[in-house]
């Protein structure tokens, strides 16, 4: 299959060597140049099938190809088999569901090494990226960068440690990550790994890494001592397509759960932070599965939400610290490639859009855009109090301990159904396990005098007991690991990141 670069409109075909590069030399992201269609009868044959073959199935059309340019059948199952085991996922479905109340069911994400979903992308990720370099015969070290708002780091810290051929080097904003994320993160084991908090916020960090991607003179520099950089973030397509797996799992559940018959629609909730999860489950609509509304919930940053009712993007705006920090962004990443096809494919659009978001920090689109985006997507956000509000209703009413990230999308998911009526099925992604984020969710089911002067660890047994439920396993040791990374760098300043990578990697 051929894969676009949105700005310069070039078409590749091989998928090894854009999983390894990441982000195309214009600074563009590569999307699929066309979709493979399943339909009903096809997908019905998918319920009897484990994760892996789905994955399969799913992801064969997208990375194997016939000759030379692209990841071969064995390459793809031993990657698929090695990411999806009882090993490095904690359930036996990898992303099971869980009914809520009336037509509303929870797919969670979160059962991998990280406690959260993006384990499920980057368990396959460094696999991919392994095997891409032994085909090619790329000796080459190759050195991740990635800007985390508090999940990515870890869950691709755990994917890649020990990745032979690769380095991984972290940035994480130092305010805005719970306790137990940033834990997560310094006391990460590995020779290849680096973590580096930052003094600012997540798109401080995503802007810096992408000026080093970009800096081809840096590039050049390092392709000359045999380094190539590459992205962990979802702006590479290898982190991307992993996501549609679990939207066509999450429906073969519901027609396991007797909730659909093969072919009824279904609506998606995804708590929205880059826009890449929300992005694979129009994916998978565009690939045959029946999806009506995919419904975009944003927390108190809601950029996407503005943008999405009146066409204006605009991130000259207060950025806000909140309880569900890994969706605290305002330059969403992946809203290029969902642009791209509401433009059908018109890369000179998308490039000034572009321009102007970098000139001005702004951009806005035509209303006949704007209106083929409404007919796909709906989106609303949710405040800081009514976050907790919900946390603690949804316990209440049907027994259900939501991390804040669900709760964002279940608050915005009841706005919805308030607003259209529209009472069909629905999956409401769950993005990370509610032990990830133990106060928050403490003090919203049990008032602020249930967190008082405890530590997360405290507070994690606290959450298990009153609750009755396990704490995930991705914890385990946690609170007695020594911490390995305490470095910290200004916000600001590409010499200084170049600095340290290079220190990093003993250039
Ligand atoms: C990353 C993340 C999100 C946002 O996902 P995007 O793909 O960036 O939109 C939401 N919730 C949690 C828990 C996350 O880690």
């Amino acid at each position: 299959m051929c894969f676009t670069d949105t700005r310069s409109g070039n078409v590749y075909n091989d998928s090894r060597k854009l999983i390894l590069q990441g982000i195309a030399s214009s600074g563009g992201l590569f999307v699929p140049q066309t979709f493979p269609r399943f339909d009903d009868e096809e997908i019905n044959n998918f319920v009897s099938l484990t994760y892996c073959e789905k994955a399969e199935k799913i992801l064969s059309p997208y990375l194997l190809s016939n000759n030379e340019t692209g990841y071969s059948k064995d390459e793809l199952t031993a990657a698929i088999n090695g990411a999806y085991n009882a090993e490095t996922f904690a359930s036996p479905d990898v992303t099971p569901v869980v009914p809520l109340d009336g037509n509303a069911y929870v797919l969670e994400l979160w059962h991998g090494v990280s406690a959260a979903f993006k384990d499920v992308a980057l368990q396959i990720l460094p696999r991919l990226v392994s095997s891409a370099k032994k085909a090619l015969g790329d000796v080459s070290k190759t050195v991740i960068l990635v800007a985390t708002s508090g999940d990515t780091g870890k869950a691709a810290l755990e994917g890649f440690r020990d990745v032979q051929g690769t380095y991984i080097i972290v940035f994480y904003p130092e305010t805005g990550v719970s306790d137990i994320q940033r834990l997560q993160m310094t006391t990460q084991q590995g020779s290849n790994v680096k973590v580096a908090g930052i003094n600012g916020n997540f798109d401080d960090a995503q802007r810096m890494v992408k000026a080093i991607f970009t800096d081809t003179d840096y590039s050049v520099k390092l392709a000359s001592s045999g380094i190539t950089l590459s992205s962990a973030n979802s702006i590479n397509i290898g982190r991307l397509l992993p996501q549609i797996v679990y939207y066509f799992s999450g429906y073969c559940d519901l027609i396991k759960h007797g909730a659909v018959n093969c072919g009824d629609t279904i609506n998606i909730v995804v708590p929205t932070g880059n826009f890449g999860n929300i992005l694979a489950a129009y994916y998978a609509k565009l690939m045959g599965l029946p999806v009506n509304k995919l419904i975009c919930a944003s927390n108190r940053n809601n950029i996407l939400t503005d943008f999405i009712s009146t066409g204006l993007y605009d991130t000259r705006r207060q950025f806000f610290v909140t309880s569900s920090p890994s969706m605290d962004i305002l330059v969403s990443s992946n809203l290029e490639r969902f642009i791209y096809h509401m433009v059908n494919g018109d890369s000179v659009r998308v490039c000034a859009f572009m321009d102007k978001l970098k000139q001005d920090g702004v951009f806005s689109i035509d209303n006949d855009t704007l209106n083929t985006i409404k007919q796909n997507l709906w989106a609303s956000y949710c405040g800081e109090s009514q976050c907790a509000e919900t946390i603690k209703q949804t316990y209440e009413s049907s027994g259900y301990v939501a991390d804040p990230h669900t709760a964002v999308a279940i608050n915005v998911y009841n706005s919805y159904k308030t607003q259209t009526g529209d009472n069909s099925p629905t999956l409401v992604a769950s993005t990370a396990s509610p032990f990830k984020f133990a106060t928050s969710v403490l003090s919203a089911i049990f008032g602020s005098a249930a967190v008082d002067s405890c530590d997360e660890f405290t507070l994690s047994n606290e959450l298990s007991q009153r609750c009755k439920l396990q704490i995930p396993r991705a914890f385990d040791g946690l609170s007695e690991k020594p911490v390995r990374f305490t470095d910290s760098l200004p916000k600001d300043g590409t010499d200084i990141y170049k600095q340290y990578i290079n220190s990093a990697i003993a250039l």
